[in-house]
């Protein structure tokens, strides 16, 4: 089955791994243990993310959620700075964030077959719906109504990058990778403005490929760096 996430994403590993892998640089470089860390993820709200969230990462203290659809980090500089001042004095902060895509057995980007369902869905369901609006060209420019703020926030974002997921091979792989880049950008402005507790900060970007329910999930790595909790100057870069 891995096979089939590797032909979009060939770094992809199953997910429980890549927490080891995440423990095991922080550890072998820091000495610092899963309890010392406290986790903020900035994932999306779908259900799957929380039956197939690895338990390699409940290890850890948390996590504070900063996410929302698509995990666009939507709690903004509050939800960070909330975040922040939960961290252990000698411990560190560990910043994640990953939108997530769907992958079942068929190999088809956006489509899984959920936990007692027949039918495949859409995954990320919000992603998909905008980029059906920005086909349609029905989709939201900005972000006005109080009772779907999240979903016109995204479809924005994927406006603006209408050209490049247009002339993309697979329009689903490239606006995840949109909005990818936009939450990393959100992530770095939200860490600026904030003030941290403990010695160490971490920041990891990340694809979450959820397959089919009988398949688990994959994460793909795609940033992994450690700054100066006061200067937010990046001091290293990992990769694995
Ligand atoms: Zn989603």
């Amino acid at each position: 089955m891995q096979e089939i996430i590797q032909r979009f994403y060939p770094y992809a590993v199953p997910s429980n791994e890549f927490v080891r892998n995440t423990y095991r640089i922080i550890n072998f470089n820091y000495g610092i243990n899963p309890h010392q860390i406290m986790l903020a993820h900035s994932i999306c709200s779908d259900d799957v993310n929380s039956i197939e969230y690895p338990e390699e990462g409940r290890q850890m203290l948390g996590p504070f959620n900063l996410g929302g659809l698509d995990g666009y980090p939507f709690t903004g500089v509050t939800g960070m700075s909330a975040f922040a001042h939960h961290v252990p004095e000698e411990g560190a902060a560990l910043v994640f964030y990953a939108p997530h895509v769907g992958i079942g057995r068929h190999g088809c980007p956006g489509k899984i077959q959920r936990l007692g369902q027949h039918d495949d869905s859409t995954c990320c369901g919000a992603l998909l719906k905008a980029l059906d609006a920005l086909k349609a060209g029905t989709i939201s420019k900005e972000a006005t109504d109080p009772l779907d703020y999240q979903q016109q926030t995204l479809e924005s974002i994927i406006w603006k990058a209408k050209e490049r997921i247009e002339s993309a091979e697979d329009s689903v792989i490239e606006a995840t990778d949109v909005i990818l880049e936009e939450s990393g950008k959100m992530i770095d402005q939200m860490i600026a403005k904030t003030e941290f507790m403990g010695k160490y900060l971490f920041v990891v970007g990340a694809v979450v490929i959820n397959g089919d329910w009988t398949m688990g999930s994959f994460l793909e790595l795609r940033r992994f760096d450690y700054l100066d909790p006061r200067t937010k100057k990046i001091i290293k870069s990992f990769n694995f």
